[in-house]
């Protein structure tokens, strides 16, 4: 095992000082496993951080980064362009809900909810009614970390240690119910009641004083939060009433995690800008994007002429390495049929994870695709105790699996087969028994 050695590198959203004394250390990935530093095979069960969802080591995207990179390795991005973002913008919004079909490029997540709510602001100046500026996002919603994304988010971590953030901003309560939906397997009840709450807020604030609604169709990093059903239904009813745009989050629902390609999809309710980023690439290049209505982006279209008609970008948008890496990807996911393998393997999931009710200390199982959170009854010295330790533990037992406070999130690559379904479920249950 190498240990990693002193002070330089100050790791993200990690535990620097614990983590030096127990390192958990990555150094090759194939398929559904990773090897670690000293050798050992670790079952993916969170496809990395949400990202491969065709799995590990796929040569066709190795190939065509690498051919890329020989070919066109940058490209300037002010007035000035090259031929594969053109290319990816159009299969994206193939695969895109109806008339979203206008694609933004970045590198992250984070990136691609500044930009969407940048370009919702915009919107609404260039559509004569500047006065529309307010933000409104959800309790224990994740954004990434930029000031925007921080501040319509609703994760006290994420928020508490950077000052007054963006303002003019609101926040829907959050959607978690465990007194009324615990181990609800599936979408849980009460949506349509939870987005009235949205109505509360335009009458306090006035509907000509707000630009946009931004929530995560299914919320991940809160610890898989489902939609109640009737609740993104509802939110659409409301924000298309009062003039307000609709934000969906996609970027870890997006790429087949609740098999269809995007949340919208599969729950049948269609936003007017949508994020996106990790399976876009298979987590294998840096990039994100934001796919936008057709009719938004012709407002910035006939607006007054100008030089730039939306002054925002990156030095990276549409790297022509990040769009190889993506066309290759959406090559994998359509030939696969990856898109749609979370539907096929649901019923066989779900199953599987209704066998860990009953274990100790688990007071929630919710899933759905091939997503699950499952919660844990927070120790009683420590919020987030029980959650790290079963994390830790399965590590140790040969699965990845994901904590965020006290509930373990689920996320295997889509090309998981049921017997490693089973394996991955064999070495979590080890762990919560060895850790009760
Ligand atoms: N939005 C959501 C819903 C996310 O889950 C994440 C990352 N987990 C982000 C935004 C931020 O993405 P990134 O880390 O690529 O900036």
């Amino acid at each position: 095992m190498i240990t990693p050695s002193p002070d330089q590198f100050w790791m993200p959203f990690t535990a620097n000082r614990q983590f030096k004394s127990d390192p958990r250390l990555l150094e090759s990935a194939e398929g559904m496993y990773y090897t670690d530093t000293s050798g050992r095979q670790v079952l993916d069960g969170t496809a990395g951080l949400w990202c491969c969802n065709a799995g590990h080591g796929r040569r066709e995207i190795t190939e065509a980064v690498s051919r890329q990179i020989g070919k066109l390795d940058f490209a300037p991005t002010f007035q000035m362009g090259h031929p594969l973002p053109f290319e990816l913008a159009e299969r994206l919004s193939a695969i895109a809900p109806a008339g979203l079909n206008r694609v933004f490029f970045t590198n992250s997540g984070s990136e691609s909810v500044d930009t969407a709510l940048k370009i919702a602001l915009a919107y609404h100046r260039a559509n004569g009614q500047a006065s529309r500026t307010r933000l409104i996002g959800r309790e224990m919603g994740y954004h990434g970390v930029g000031f925007g994304g921080i501040s319509v988010g609703g994760m006290i971590n994420n928020r508490r240690a950077f000052g007054p953030l963006l303002p003019g901003v609101d926040h829907l309560p959050h959607t978690l119910d465990l007194q009324r939906n615990a181990f609800s397997m599936g979408l849980p009840e009460h949506g349509v009641e939870k987005a009235e709450e949205l109505e509360r807020l335009v009458a306090l604030h006035g509907a000509e004083n707000i630009a946009a609604v931004i929530v995560e169709p299914m919320s991940g990093s809160a610890g898989v939060i489902l939609p109640p059903r009737g609740y993104l239904k509802r939110l659409r009813e409301i924000t298309r009433k009062h003039g307000i745009l609709l934000i969906f989050d996609e970027v870890i629902t997006g790429f087949g995690r609740v098999g269809e390609a995007f949340a919208a999809q599969r729950w049948g309710v269609t936003p007017d800008l949508l994020t996106c980023a990790k399976g876009l690439t298979n987590g294998s290049v840096p990039m994100g994007a934001v796919l936008v209505a057709e009719d938004l982006y012709e407002t910035f279209m006939t607006g007054p002429e100008s030089a730039i008609e939306f002054f925002h970008g990156y030095t990276y948008s549409g790297h022509p390495v990040a769009c190889a890496a993506a066309l290759a990807t959406l090559d994998i996911y359509a030939q696969e049929n990856l898109l749609q393998r979370a539907i096929e393997l649901e019923g066989y999931w779900q199953e599987a994870l209704a066998s860990l009710q009953g274990l100790p200390n688990i007071i929630d199982v919710r899933t759905v695709g091939l997503v699950a959170g499952i919660q844990f009854a927070p120790h009683p010295e420590q919020i987030g105790k029980r959650g790290y330790e079963v994390f830790c533990q399965t590590f140790q037992n040969g699965a990845l699996v994901r904590a965020s406070g006290d509930t373990i999130a689920l996320s295997p690559p889509l090309i998981i087969e049921k017997a490693q379904i089973d394996g991955l479920l064999e070495r979590f249950t080890d762990a919560i028994k060895a850790t009760a």
